[in-house]
């Protein structure tokens, strides 16, 4: 009699589930459905992770997604300023001043604005993307430093995502000491990464650490400056085009051009919402510049799920 009580319960509970479930579903396929026209017919690829599944729950353009490997350009500013704060060589409330170009290592370098970004601490240098900030911060540290930090995200590997047929990027160690500041802007040849591993790297970020079995903790205090530059460049930086303000997203672009190049190819990295992550999202174009082309793409992806699980 019991069994046969408990069979019902089960039989009803399933009745009942087997909806929910369906609807949730229906929900993700949605999203895909919605991003792949979000994209068009423009050459490059969205991803979407569930960072309370832990799961990807949309991928356009797969092939793309695990196959391609470029330069990761100003979002690796992120890996550069957590080497800093892990490494206890720069204070984070320093202020570095913009003038539009500086001399590091005997050579000039530029800023992305002629004028200089002036008062920078890396709170406004993050939002603002200011390569000289990035490339004086790296000229405190030791290349051995910035490789430590780098290989705790598997660039050589394949993402920790280990999809079917997906590529490894590229970290190649090379001694030459004005190679520190090419990794601090992902100008350099040496360092090549797929959009995979950029929505790993963004989902480890959103969940401060602790993601899959990184050996990587981001929950200390000393990390909020990272943060709140991702917050920061959606609120009043680079990334503002990616404010869809009731997901109150963070995040970061990155522009940048192949050798002999003059096409620029763009990055959009974030998460929302801000306080407590339930997405990772990345975005990549062929053809584009990261302020103009992939934030608003990645504005029109926050909203979508927002839309889509919020309402
Ligand atoms: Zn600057």
């Amino acid at each position: 009699m019991l069994a046969k009580k408990i069979l019902i319960v089960l039989l009803l509970s399933n009745f009942f589930l087997l909806p929910l479930f369906l609807k949730g579903s229906q929900k993700t396929n949605n999203l895909q459905k919605e991003c792949e026209s979000i994209l068009g017919n423009r050459k490059g690829c969205i991803g979407i992770f569930d960072l309370r599944e832990e799961k990807i729950i949309t991928i356009v353009n797969l092939g793309l997604f695990k196959t391609r490997t470029v330069k990761p350009g100003s979002l690796i500013k992120i890996l550069i300023a957590i080497t800093a704060l892990n490494n206890g060589k720069v204070n984070p409330f320093d202020i570095y001043c913009c003038h539009g170009e500086d001399l590091f290592h005997n050579s000039k370098f530029k800023c992305w604005t002629k004028d200089g970004h002036q008062s920078m601490d890396m709170v406004n240098a993050i939002a603002q993307s200011c390569n000289l900030y990035f490339y004086h911060i790296a000229s405190k540290l030791s290349l051995s430093d910035i490789y430590r930090t780098y290989s705790l995200f598997q660039f050589n590997e394949r993402s920790p995502f280990n999809l079917v047929g997906e590529l490894p990027g590229l970290l190649k160690e090379v001694n030459l000491d004005i190679e520190k500041y090419y990794l601090a802007t992902g100008r350099s040849e040496n360092l090549l990464v797929t959009p995979a591993q950029m929505l790993y790297l963004i989902s480890v970020i959103a969940k401060r650490g602790k993601l899959f079995d990184s050996k990587i903790d981001l929950r200390s205090k000393t990390y909020e400056p990272i943060y709140n530059g991702l917050r920061n460049s959606v609120i009043n930086g680079t990334s503002k085009q990616a404010n869809y303000i009731p997901f109150m997203p963070a995040g970061k672009t990155g522009t940048f051009s192949e050798q002999y190049n003059l096409k620029t190819s763009a990055w959009f990295i974030g998460y929302a919402p801000f306080n407590n992550p339930e997405i990772a999202i990345v975005v990549f174009l062929e053809k584009g510049q990261g302020a103009s082309d992939t934030a608003p793409i990645a504005n029109r992806v926050f909203k979508c799920y927002y839309k889509l699980f919020h309402q």
